[in-house]
């Protein structure tokens, strides 16, 4: 599994290149995640955690992560946390420039 320091390198990373570094804070745990990849917990407004599922591989593990941002987004301005139009574009755009294969990420 990646390291957590290097997670939060990469949270910062995204958060900087397509989230204009506008994303709050957050932990990022792993966790035993039965039927997801990932999880974003929001508790209150100012806290936010994001759950990884055990075992994934580098690729799965940062494309979730990236998946998840875009909900902590969707957290920290009180929007619906969903999948729908707002949340694809999103997905769309940076699998697209990451070469990422999957449009959900
Ligand atoms: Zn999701």
């Amino acid at each position: 599994m990646m390291k957590i320091t290097k997670l939060f390198d990469l949270y910062d990373h995204y958060n900087e290149k397509y989230f204009k570094n506008t994303l709050p804070f957050v932990d990022i745990v792993y966790a035993d995640l039965k039927d997801a990849y990932g999880y974003t917990m929001t508790s209150t407004a100012s806290d936010i955690v994001i759950l990884l599922a055990k075992g994934m591989n580098k690729k799965d593990t940062i494309t979730t992560l990236v998946h998840e941002m875009i909900h902590v987004k969707q957290a920290h301005y009180d929007q619906p946390m969903d999948h729908g139009k707002t949340f694809k574009a999103v997905a769309k755009k940076i699998a697209k420039k990451e070469g990422w294969k999957r449009k959900d990420i």
